[in-house]
């Protein structure tokens, strides 16, 4: 470290030797450069983790926790963590945490480190990862915390459990703990304000805040970034990294995110986890861009971002400090406008569950499918959104009541006639716009109908029904064959 320091056209004052080697002292001034250098070289790692515990779907709010240290991470060159913190073996199951597995992987949030989403096992220097199996380690530290007296045993805990006593950690009088916050800036914890707390139960099970200050430690987490409602548990958590001699990490408490009417967002709200977003046909891209606004916002003020962009601006300066608003109006915008950045191609892979799902059944030729997005699209806001590609399926073509109303209007069989006429000498496989605009116009002229009896006979010629699809956009998407069948099936 000596010699690295050793700048030789600054003037030296002087010089020494400690355990760690020696020391110099120069006079005159250092460069920003120098310092920026120098903390570059002493930085440590950036490691940062989410913690989900699987007690159930994975909540837009941890969604945002992952995303705030996946974007750090990213940013920052750093690593990314997934840890299981499932000691509540209560409320903990397999199938939660492979659901939140599978919503962060829908994210696109992988990690660099942790379980593995396939298998489960552990893939990494500093596992075990799922904290119900790492029992031994913290059965190491809370000996260790018994024997330096900064915690007892406490036999009253569990009347019904005997001589079985719960472990718990001893709050010494202290000072407030002052920190700076990542988020908030300077937060003042006062110490009163927990007192002792258990930190293994009686049934020999460790408790959360014990288990993640350890594991923050060992696994060499730099910054934890969680929601505001763990500030009382940082107070605790610093007790046990002092405790043990462990350095704390930085912290962030992230802003609570509301609901319409201003209180924290809960399930009276509505939908609330990402598996419900996702099933009613929302992109990922779309939900995780909103999710990060929730609480940052991007330099220039950009709304619609790449989760490559988000990476690139990602900075802790412009995280908020005040709740955010969850406005379901505008994830539905911010969808449609991803949607709509989507390539045909990847567009149409998308809509295939729904379309699947509603059983229809269209054309496959890459043209027709450019020409039915460019079409439809620009009304869609989800992938759910499906409902103007129906009247292009053959097979929903029926006559309804209200289309053999209009068809036994006195001019119908004329117009139909017409019109079948018509598209049989049209030689191309589709009418563009501008040709079913002449072609009505044709019908007009040679039958002498105008206004509804010359449209809405065409109208129930093409879907069978007086009201509904806007032809104009439709027309062009069924082909000559289609619109015969079509018509001939008004005139049996
Ligand atoms: N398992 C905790 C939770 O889901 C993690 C809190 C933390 O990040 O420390 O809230």
């Amino acid at each position: 470290m000596g010699l690295f320091l050793y700048r030789p056209w600054l003037p030296l004052e002087g010089s020494g030797e400690t355990e760690k080697g020696t020391w110099y002292l120069w006079v005159g001034s250092v460069s920003l450069c120098d310092i920026q250098f120098l903390e570059a070289f002493m930085a440590q790692d950036i490691r940062v983790r989410f913690a989900p515990s699987p007690t159930g779907y994975l909540h837009v709010g941890g969604a945002r926790t992952a995303l705030y240290n996946f974007l750090y991470a990213k940013n920052q060159e750093g690593t990314f963590i997934l840890r299981v913190e499932d000691t509540d073996q209560e409320r903990s199951t397999e199938e939660s945490l492979r659901m939140q597995i599978q919503d962060l992987e829908w994210l696109g949030l992988a990690w660099d480190e942790g379980v593995d989403p396939k298998t489960l096992e552990d893939n990494g220097d500093y596992g075990p990862y799922r904290q119900s199996q790492r029992l031994h380690i913290y059965k190491k530290y809370c000996d260790q915390l018994l024997e330096s007296g900064a915690a007892y045993y406490d036999f009253r805990t569990d009347v019904e459990s005997g001589e079985q006593a719960a472990v718990r950690f001893k709050v010494e009088p202290q000072d407030d703990f002052t920190f700076e916050d990542l988020v908030r800036g300077s937060v003042t914890l006062p110490s009163g304000m927990v007192g002792d707390f258990v930190i293994l139960r009686s049934t020999g099970m460790p408790v959360y805040n014990f288990c993640c200050a350890v594991d923050d430690a060992l696994m060499k987490i730099s910054h934890v970034f969680r929601a505001e409602e763990h500030l009382s548990n940082t107070l605790r958590q610093k007790m046990i990294y002092e405790a043990l001699g462990f350095d704390l990490p930085r912290f962030g408490h992230l802003s609570l995110i509301l609901g319409s009417d201003r209180q924290k967002l809960s399930k009276r709200h509505g939908a609330t986890s990402c598996n419900q977003y996702k099933e009613s046909g929302y992109l990922p891209e779309a939900l995780l861009n909103f999710i990060t606004l929730l609480g940052w916002s991007s330099p220039e003020e950009e709304e619609i971002m790449s989760l490559e962009t988000l990476v690139r601006l990602f900075s802790l300066e412009r995280l908020n400090l005040s709740g955010a608003v969850f406005d379901e109006e505008k994830l539905k915008w911010m969808n449609a406008m991803h949607l709509r950045n989507l390539s045909d191609d990847d567009l149409w892979q998308r809509l295939q569950p729904a379309f699947k799902r509603a059983g229809l059944s269209l054309p496959s030729d890459p043209e027709w499918i450019s020409k039915a997005l460019t079409t439809f699209k620009v009304a869609m806001e989800t992938l759910q959104d499906i409902e103007r590609f129906e009247p292009v399926d053959d097979s929903r073509f029926a006559l309804t009541p209200e289309g053999k109303d209009v068809l036994a209007w006195d001019d119908s069989p004329k117009v139909l006639a017409a019109w079948q006429a018509n598209i049989k000498n049209y030689e191309g496989a589709y009418l563009d716009e501008e040709t079913f605009g002449s072609i009505q116009n044709q019908v007009k002229e040679s039958c002498g109908v105008k206004g509804k009896h010359l449209f809405m006979p065409i109208r129930v010629a093409v879907i069978g029904h007086p009201q509904g699809a806007d032809l104009k956009s439709l027309v062009p998407l069924l082909n000559r064959e289609s619109l015969l069948a079509r018509v001939e099936k008004c005139l049996l």
